[in-house]
């Protein structure tokens, strides 16, 4: 089988990391990169560190607002699918790239898989919830991460198959997470001792687009009683930026540049907490028993609640700091599947008849 694969930013390299391999084994793979989120450098660690392959299509499409995005990507993609004419086109997640690598499919009449398909936060305002629920609508596969995911397709009924094969996530940090727990070069270089920091991200826009909610952030984070570090996203480093934030928090926060898969997965393996507003380091820290706090207040981890080792804290400073001694679970659940997700997905496909 053709399969065209449209990625957009670094979660979505990350799953390609899984999948690609198994999926090129057996399958040609035409991968597509709209430039959502791009960034060179980072771009290369990843090829690199985690063997996700060189996209054959950069489309360099970064900036603008989600409309303006959707617009030029669709503008890009549609005469692309119609030229290659894949058998399949497959997209991960819930970024604009998401929905667009969808739309474009569907209106050149070929079959949508969905990877991390039924995911829902209920926050209808969140773009990434409305990318979730418009791509699950168009798709003809939805390969789901967890029960509670199948769940909410039940309810929902979409014209696609539903199919459980667990989080790619997890093929991903299975594989590398041995190799990230001995890397303590990035602890020093960051000049912190495992168990006694925290590593934060944060880039979602309900917490950094509007000043007065970055405010809150700043705050929470500079109300930590731990060395914080916190890698930055462009996003959010541009918005402190404009607001004239950065250098007070950089008096007291490790602010770093975003780092390589290995480097930031050694710091969250060996963090005291992982306070974050990123789906896929809730995740990982789960997987990697860190403690973990939300700044958000609804998340589409449920089980990462549930099971208490990630709390919701939206950003409620008291909330956090509590939430941020509390001890950890003694029980440790797998509600995520067993490691061999991106195996199941490339079975599913070769059930489509194309
Ligand atoms: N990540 C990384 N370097 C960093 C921060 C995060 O490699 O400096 C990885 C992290 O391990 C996870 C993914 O990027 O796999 C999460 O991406 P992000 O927070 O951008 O997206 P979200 O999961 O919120 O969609």
């Amino acid at each position: 089988m053709r399969v065209l694969t449209v990625l957009g930013n670094r979660p979505q390299s990350v799953k390609a990391a899984a999948v690609s391999r198994v999926l090129r084994q057996r399958h040609e793979e035409i991968l597509v990169h709209t430039g959502q989120h791009f960034d060179d450098e980072l771009s290369t660690i990843f090829e690199r560190e985690l063997g996700v392959p060189k996209p054959e299509v950069q489309l360099g499409l970064g900036g603008g607002s989600n409309t303006e995005q959707t617009a030029k990507q669709l503008a890009a993609l549609g005469p692309l699918v119609a030229q290659r004419r894949p058998d399949v086109v497959l997209v991960y997640g819930d970024t604009n790239s998401t929905l667009t690598g969808g739309i474009a499919a569907v209106q050149a009449g070929i079959p949508v898989v969905h990877v991390e398909a039924g995911m829902r936060s209920w926050d209808w305002k969140m773009p990434e919830e409305q990318n979730r629920v418009l791509t699950d609508a168009l798709s003809d596969l939805l390969l789901v991460p967890s029960k509670t995911a199948q769940a909410n397709l039940e309810r929902e009924h979409p014209r696609g198959r539903v199919i459980y094969v667990g989080d790619v996530m997890v093929d991903v940090a299975d594989l590398f997470r041995p190799k990230a727990r001995e890397n303590s070069a990035v602890l020093e270089r960051y000049g912190v001792t495992p168990g006694e920091y925290v590593i934060s991200t944060t880039h979602r826009a309900a917490n950094v687009d509007d000043p007065a909610r970055l405010r809150k952030l700043v705050d929470l984070l500079l109300a930590v009683p731990h060395q914080v570090v916190l890698p930055l996203h462009p996003r959010t480093r541009a918005r402190l930026e404009a607001a004239g934030w950065y250098d007070e928090l950089a008096a007291k926060v490790v602010l770093t540049p975003p780092l390589g898969y290995l480097d930031f997965t050694a710091l969250l393996v060996h963090a005291h907490t992982a306070l974050t507003d990123s789906g896929g380091v809730q995740k990982e820290a789960f997987l990697a028993r860190t403690r973990c706090v939300t700044m958000r207040d609804t998340t589409e981890w449920v089980e990462t609640v549930q099971s208490g080792w990630n709390e919701l804290v939206d950003l409620d400073t008291e909330r956090a700091l509590v939430a941020l001694e509390r001890p950890m679970p003694a029980e440790h659940p797998a509600p995520y599947g067993d490691g061999h997700a991106a195996e199941h997905v490339v079975a599913a496909i070769e059930t489509l008849d194309v």
